[in-house]
């Protein structure tokens, strides 16, 4: 498992792992995540989550954030790989690595082509692949 000893905004050696319920915003709506396995710097207030505790904050996550504009979808009909209009939408748990650590996220939509098994990244599941890769950097950047 990930250990943190030091942490990574004040240099405290005093940050621990806590499981508590976390109250959190998500883009400007409220929730809270029972029972949450992180890291907590008494010093500075830091915390910092590992790639399970972002799934479990993520499975909390409202469903319909107020505030969430629905980005535009990007629908492919046709293959520009090989012009198949086979071609079709799913959705698959990502997981990447980010300076050599691994990192995950949840439910990344994305289209397929089963004639020539290409497969293409919005706009938006590149956004958010992003964002988790940069959590998970900064969790991970904690040695
Ligand atoms: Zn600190
Ligand atoms: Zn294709």
């Amino acid at each position: 498992m990930l250990k943190i000893t030091e942490c990574p905004t004040c240099g405290s050696d005093r940050i621990k792992r806590v499981c508590k319920s976390l109250r959190r915003e998500w883009k400007g709506t409220p929730c809270v995540v029972p029972r949450l396995s992180f890291w907590e710097c008494p010093a500075c207030g830091e915390q910092l989550f590992d790639p399970a505790a972002m799934r479990k904050m993520e499975a909390h996550r409202p469903r319909n954030p107020k505030t969430e504009k629905r980005a535009p979808r990007c629908v492919l009909t046709r293959c520009p790989s090989c012009g198949s209009n086979r071609i079709r939408r799913c959705q698959r748990d990502w997981r990447g690595t980010f300076k050599g650590k691994p990192y995950f996220v949840p439910g990344v939509e994305f289209h397929k082509c089963p004639t020539c098994r290409e497969e293409f990244f919005d706009r938006t599941a590149v956004r958010r692949i992003a964002a988790f890769s940069l959590i998970a950097g900064e969790v991970f950047s904690a040695k």
